[in-house]
């Protein structure tokens, strides 16, 4: 028996020690993966349906290992958190961010915004604000094409650290969006405290809108507490059409989902910029 996080004990199995060996690697692998430029970002676009327009798109982490081959963020991130890293891999993220904006702007003379992930960990950096507008400025790109996505987990406990950089990188012209609406530690007031631009419906609700008329409830009231606000309202896991007729009988437009298109790589999804509308 080996001791894993706090509390949770993990039986060693033949399988379980290949996946604990996996880990230990993957943990031992990841300061030397982000200077050897192992990180790769891949591109899932947010689809206007009213349009069938590209409006943004996600930019979403991989990590190409020499040995493991492509490890998803679900596997690796959790282990960077223990390892501290987190920091590091939100600063490489918005770094490779700027710059393929700037490539954009330069080689296709067009760009969508893009929005990125931001860990809690960030808001108690002191001087992440500086990190952020050096970056921008660097890549002479706008602010006003960059989203930031965060969770109500970054919330808890800091509170007033929170609102006041959310005030400062909206001042900054920089998107905000809250993450994963619903789940977890979700609560109504963090809505009337935190200035959002953007309310990203958590996928598990779209996916068991179908067959639970509770979590159809849950993602109806969303849209239409968000359309109260004045709160842009995007929808998240959309992988059917019957998902897309729902959703738009509720006249939520902004969707992102593997029905129109998983995260690709760069290049394919300058292929779908370039197409733009989409079928
Ligand atoms: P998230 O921010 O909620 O991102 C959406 C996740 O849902 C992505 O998983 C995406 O591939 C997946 N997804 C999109 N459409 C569908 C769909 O129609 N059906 C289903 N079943 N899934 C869909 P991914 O890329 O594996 O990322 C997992 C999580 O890892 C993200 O959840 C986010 O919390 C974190 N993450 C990913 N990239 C980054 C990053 O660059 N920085 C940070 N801090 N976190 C990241
Ligand atoms: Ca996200
Ligand atoms: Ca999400
Ligand atoms: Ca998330």
């Amino acid at each position: 028996v080996e001791e894993r996080g706090r509390n949770n004990f993990k039986v060693i199995s033949p399988l379980g020690s290949i996946e604990s060996f996996k880990s230990f690697s993957l943990g031992r692998d990841l300061i030397k993966a982000l200077e050897n430029n192992e990180m790769v970002l891949y591109y899932q676009p947010r689809v206007d349906t009213n349009t069938g327009k590209i409006m943004s798109a996600e930019a979403l982490i991989r990590w190409e290992h020499p040995e493991w081959g492509l490890v998803s963020p679900a596997e690796f991130l959790p282990l960077a958190e223990e390892n501290g890293l987190m920091i590091q891999i939100d600063d490489w993220v918005l770094k490779e961010v700027c710059n393929q904006m700037k490539k954009w702007k330069e080689e296709i003379l067009w760009t969508v915004p893009i929005s990125i992930n931001i860990s809690a960990a960030h808001f108690l950096k002191q001087d992440w604000l500086d990190t952020i507008e050096e970056t921008i400025q660097e890549a002479g790109i706008s602010p006003c094409d960059l989203e930031f996505e965060i969770t109500e987990s970054s919330f808890l406990n800091n509170e007033e650290i929170v609102k006041n950089t959310i005030y400062s990188l909206r001042e900054m012209g920089i998107n905000i969006s809250l993450d994963d609406f619903g789940k977890g530690y979700s609560s109504l007031s963090s809505l009337a405290q935190f200035p959002f631009d953007v309310i990203k419906i958590d996928k598990s609700f779209i996916q068991n809108m179908l067959i639970s008329k509770q979590n159809f409830f849950i993602a109806k009231s969303i849209i239409h507490l968000a359309k109260d606000l004045h709160i842009k309202v995007v929808a998240e896991g959309v992988e059917t059409l019957e998902h897309l007729k729902v959703l738009r009988n509720e006249e939520c437009y902004q969707i992102q989902g593997y029905l129109f298109s998983r995260p690709v790589p760069v290049k394919e999804f300058e292929l779908l910029l370039q197409k733009k509308i989409l079928k």
